[in-house]
C-alpha cells in the first residue's frame, strides 16, 4: 500500500503551510513550522463516552455528521479544556441524547484513530463510563441523528455498522459488566 502524500495545513501561529514529519530515531511524529519554528506534536486527543444500560438494552446513536455519517456510535466526544473525563462524558450524553444519568462506573480505555479532513489521522484515547438508565426518553441531537435502545444480543450482528474500530472490544467489556 502506498501512503497518500502528506497534507498541508496552515501553521497555527503564522499561517505558513506546514506538513507532518514522520517519527525518527530521536523524535516522535511532529509538525515543525520552518518559518516561525512553532512545534506541534501529534498528540493523541482524549475523548469520553457513556454507555447507558436499560435492562438488556444499551443506548446508541446514529451519527448525524461526518466522519462515519449514519454509523452506529456511543454517546460521547472529545474532551474540552478544563473538563474532567467523567464531566466530558456526561456533557456529551446530555448534548446528544437529552438524558442524564446517576452514578457512573469507569468501564475501560481504548485507543483508536480519527481522520480530520485537512489534517489527517491522529490517535484518540477513548474513555468510557457505564451506568443504569433511570429516567427520560433519549432524543438524538447535536452530532446524533437519532438515539435508540439496542438489545445487547443484537450488537454482534450490527458490527458492520459500527463507527469505530474499538467498538467490538468495548461491547465485549460492556456485556461482561452487565452480566456482573
Ligand atoms: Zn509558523
Amino acid at each position: 500500500m502506498t501512503a497518500a502524500p502528506a497534507k498541508t495545513f496552515p501553521c497555527l501561529r503564522c499561517g505558513r503551510p506546514v506538513r507532518r514529519l514522520p517519527a525518527n530515531a530521536t523524535r516522535p511524529r511532529h509538525i515543525a513550522c520552518p518559518r516561525c519554528r512553532y512545534l506541534l506534536y501529534d498528540y493523541p486527543r482524549p475523548a469520553a463516552g457513556v454507555l447507558v444500560v436499560k435492562g438488556d438494552d444499551v443506548l446508541l446513536l446514529r451519527r448525524g455528521h461526518t466522519p462515519r455519517l449514519g454509523c452506529l456510535d456511543v454517546p460521547g466526544g472529545f474532551m474540552e479544556a478544563g473538563e474532567s473525563i467523567e464531566g466530558a462524558a456526561r456533557r456529551e450524553l446530555r448534548e446528544e441524547t437529552g438524558i442524564t444519568v446517576g452514578r457512573l462506573e469507569p468501564l475501560g480505555f481504548y485507543w483508536d484513530t480519527y481522520d480530520l479532513p485537512g489534517f489527517g489521522k491522529f490517535p484518540t484515547m477513548n474513555w468510557y463510563f457505564v451506568g443504569r438508565w433511570r429516567r427520560g426518553t433519549p432524543v438524538g441531537a447535536d452530532d446524533a441523528a437519532s438515539a435508540e435502545w439496542v438489545p445487547l444480543s443484537r450488537l454482534a450482528r450490527m458490527r458492520a455498522e459500527y463507527a469505530w474500530a474499538h467498538m467490538p472490544e468495548l461491547f465485549r467489556d460492556l456485556k461482561r459488566w452487565v452480566r456482573g
